[in-house]
């Protein structure tokens, strides 16, 4: 755990006490801060207060006496499409609202970095997909090359549950754009920005909002080092902006999974297969990333990128990192290959909750029977409507399947409801050659906890099939 720097002796309340909520609470109270608690849940009440932590109802008057901060989860809307009423009446009454990034990022460093001779880095990792798979790339990257790292934050343990700094380590974070907007403080040394599309509209007022706060990392966080991945409009403006912030120093890797981008900058990109790396005009490595099975696909090339522009800002080689790449063992629930059998590939795509990330699974496989659906983004997948070409059928869930069907065009679909029927329907049609793929395109909360939820149920109910011996088809 990394205590709260600051709060000793002062009362700071905490809403929501779900995994942030409850590390945020007792780092606080490591630190010691008077931490007074609450949710609106009274079941996560209950299970808090069995915890030892101190309840107090922050939705009576007079609550914030006395209280110099209020420390929010990221689940709990601050702004869109309206602020919680805590939240509101904290506003009102000029009471400091933040998060535990924030937090983190006020503790971190300690007067015990003076024993140090290499200090600690924080490395933070935003974009709309591919996050985890990238911060969890250049964690794994560091530690099968032996240098002492930690991962937290969107993944693994929440970032005040992390260990103190040891001598030369490096955190690195995933960071949404729930957290960046919020954070009080920022402080990455090395910041990453994969790419931009359509998500949270809701939560951030459109747009422009979603990008402002993950473009907070850069101008309020201020990084030694900016990793961009530039194949959109948002990034080649954040890259521009950052370009011309700094005097006499390149602070800006580009990133491309696509373009080539061979400039006077350093930059890396992927094209057919390969990753090449290039400074002031020149092309200093280049990898071959075809065979890397966990990291296929254009869009794990932009990831693959990514985490080698910041192992290299670290000081690896590009050798080392090639090694590591290349043993990756991928995430669960990210176009995870969960079992092959009579010729049918069977993935695990539950992570693709939005339009972008799931159409980069579509481009990715070939005869697909897709399993689709949940709650609806803004849209619905509308947006799909020309990279449907891959699909044979759609087997749609949840209560986005109606909406989704008038968005399918030609696709021939079925509307199964719950996962146990689009499983059964999907492995009694699918032949050799075919993949039946699970790609949301929606969120979970209509039928699960969370994406891992559904990821497994779809996993458990196909090995489950392929075990009682009926074969696919
Ligand atoms: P995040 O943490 O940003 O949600 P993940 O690594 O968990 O990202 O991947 C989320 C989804 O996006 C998965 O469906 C995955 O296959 C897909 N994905 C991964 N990397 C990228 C990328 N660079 N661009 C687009 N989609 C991606």
């Amino acid at each position: 755990m990394i205590p709260v720097r600051g709060y000793d002796g002062h009362r700071v309340a905490v809403l929501g006490l779900g995994r942030s909520g409850l590390a945020s609470a007792r780092a606080l109270a490591a630190g010691g801060a008077d931490v007074l608690c609450w949710d609106d849940s009274e079941k996560t009440r209950a299970a808090a207060a069995k915890a030892g932590l101190q309840l107090h109802d922050l939705t009576r008057a007079r609550a914030f006496e006395d209280v110099v901060a209020l420390i929010v989860s990221p689940g709990i809307p601050h702004l869109y499409p309206a602020p919680h009423p805590v939240i509101a009446a904290a506003y009102e009454q000029g009471v400091a609202v933040d998060n535990d990034i924030g937090l983190f990022f006020r503790s971190y460093a300690t007067p015990d970095w003076d024993r140090f001779d290499i200090l600690p880095r924080v490395v933070a990792v935003t974009g709309s997909n591919g996050k985890s798979t990238t911060s969890a790339l250049i964690h794994h990257i560091l530690t099968d090359q032996g240098r002492p790292a930690q991962l937290g934050g969107n993944i693994g343990r929440g970032v005040l549950d992390l260990a103190p700094a040891q001598n030369g380590e490096t955190v690195v974070l995933e960071l949404s754009s729930y957290q960046t907007d919020l954070a009080r403080a920022l402080a990455p040394d090395i910041a990453v920005f994969l790419n931009f599309s359509s998500d949270h509209l809701d939560r951030h007022g459109g747009l422009g909002g979603y990008f402002a706060a993950k473009a907070r990392l850069f101008f309020a966080g201020g990084p030694e080092r900016a990793v961009i991945g530039v194949d959109e409009n948002e990034g080649r403006f954040l890259a521009n902006r950052l370009r011309e912030s700094v005097e006499g120093g390149a602070p800006v890797i580009g990133v491309s999974a696509g373009q080539k981008l061979n400039g006077a900058d350093w930059s890396i990109f992927a094209r057919k297969g390969f990753l090449a790396e290039w400074r002031r005009g020149r092309q200093v490595a280049s990898i071959d990333l075809r065979g890397m099975t966990a990291l296929n696909g254009a869009h794990n090339h932009q990831n693959a990128c990514a985490a080698y522009a910041v192992c290299r800002s670290l000081g690896l080689a590009p050798r080392l990192i090639e090694k590591s790449l290349a043993n990756f063992a991928g995430l669960a629930h990210r176009a995870q290959v969960i079992a092959q059998h009579d010729g049918v590939i069977f993935v695990n795509d539950s992570k693709a909750t939005n339009v972008a990330s799931a159409a980069k699974s579509l481009e990715s496989f070939q005869n697909i029977r897709w399993i689709a659906g949940g709650q609806a983004k803004e849209g619905g997948i509308a947006p799909l409507a020309g990279a449907l070409s891959h699909v044979l059928k759609a087997y749609l869930i949840g209560e986005a399947a109606g909406l989704f069907s008038g968005q399918l065009g030609e696709v021939p679909f079925e509307i199964c409801q719950d996962m146990a029927t689009a499983v059964r329907q999907a492995m009694a049609d699918a032949h050799a050659g075919e993949t039946v793929l699970l790609a949301p395109a929606a969120a979970s909360f209509d039928q699960y906890d969370d994406f891992e939820q559904r990821g497994a149920d779809f996993t458990d109910r196909v090995l489950h099939v392929l075990a009682q011996g009926a074969s696919p088809g």
